[in-house]
């Protein structure tokens, strides 16, 4: 049904597939991939989302520039090492460093932070925090960061030129190269629904996903937010993001696929529905409660007011009674030795 060879136009008919029988087939294939090339634990990544500074303005995203209404915030060295230690301590083995592009935390800063938790917490240490000049991916790399997300949000370069006014999609792919050869285990994504994108451009982003061969795939939803562009475009369909999530699975195979918070956000069982068709990955917020609801990507975040104990305690539920382990190891690559 699906290989190498499998086309644009085969992806696009699974996208608008309409027969529940084939449909079901699908999150079938997808849960079967899932078991066979990355097995049945879930990996518990912590997220740290620690500053909502944004120098740049996609049009989707409550933390861009122009949004002057958002009351920005940034957390301290001490701050960050802390929250790290709180989520390594309830389990995480991967802790996520997520921000605006926030050039306040210049590579030394980074740097510091990266050596600190890697120092005083047993972890893997993900970042994301936008482009950044090659230089300054060497320099996290080598303090010890292991992976870093970049999502390429849409393969429509049209459309990409119009959601980020301010940067390149080839700009974004060459600093995705630049990861990797820099041994960084990188992360590329999409965002489903964006106004104007069609089912061809997302059948274009699970091929890209495969020619970028990436270690990590996210995709989600896109959630309107008032206070952008965007305000008052129809939310992207939860559904045709776990399809998507499906094909990227059935197609990449090994890769790890986190269960979104805006799939989340846009259906509550959107995460459990997601774990079962093709993700393998929970990214638990673990950002302290003050500063949750200030990393206003999109409204209404899933779990922005819970604490880090009940995210990580809520997911382990999740987990069990899926009959699924919460994995003890670092959840790296399995595309290569690390
Ligand atoms: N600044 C970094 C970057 O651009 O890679 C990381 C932070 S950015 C806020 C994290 C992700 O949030 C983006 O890659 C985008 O896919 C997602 N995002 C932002 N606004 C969104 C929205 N309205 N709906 C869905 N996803 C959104």
């Amino acid at each position: 049904m699906f290989d190498d060879g499998t086309t644009s136009r085969e992806i696009e008919g699974w996208l608008c597939e309409t027969d529940g029988a084939r449909l079901k087939e699908l999150w079938r294939l997808a849960d079967d991939t899932r078991r066979r090339h990355v097995g049945d634990e879930i990996h518990l990544r912590g997220i740290i989302e620690f500053s909502n500074h944004c120098r740049r303005n996609c049009a989707y995203c409550g933390l861009c520039a122009s949004n002057s209404g958002l009351q920005r915030y940034r957390m301290t060295a001490a701050e960050i090492v802390e929250a790290a230690k709180k989520g390594a301590a309830q389990g995480a083995k991967t802790i996520v460093l997520q921000s605006g592009e926030d050039t306040y935390y210049d590579a030394q800063r980074m740097c510091g932070i990266i050596r600190r938790i890697k120092s005083e917490c047993d972890v893997a240490v993900t970042l994301s925090i936008g482009e950044r000049p090659a230089l300054e991916y060497r320099a996290m790399r080598d303090a010890g960061a292991d992976r870093f997300l970049l999502k390429h949000e849409t393969t429509n370069r049209r459309l990409f030129q119009k959601l980020h006014p301010d940067d390149d999609f080839e700009e974004r792919i060459a600093c995705l190269e630049e990861l990797k050869s820099l041994g960084y285990q990188t992360g590329s994504g999409n965002i489903v629904g964006l106004p104007g994108q069609t089912i061809e451009d997302l059948a274009d982003d699970i091929l890209l996903f495969r020619e970028l061969d990436v270690d990590m795939v996210g995709i989600g939803p896109f959630i309107a937010h008032s206070r952008t562009p965007l305000a008052g475009y129809s939310d992207g369909s939860s559904e045709l993001a776990l399809r998507v999530i499906a094909l990227t699975r059935i197609l990449l195979k090994d890769v790890h696929i986190p269960a979104t918070t805006a799939l989340a956000t846009s259906d509550p069982g959107g995460r459990y529905k997601a774990l079962q068709c093709g993700a393998n990955v929970v990214m638990p917020n673990i950002t302290p409660v003050k500063y949750r609801a200030r990393y206003e990507i999109y409204p209404d975040k899933a779990e922005s007011l819970e604490t880090p104990e009940r995210n990580i305690a809520r997911i382990r539920r999740m987990a069990e009674s899926l009959n699924r382990p919460i994995s003890t190891g670092y959840g790296h690559t399995l595309k290569h030795a690390v």
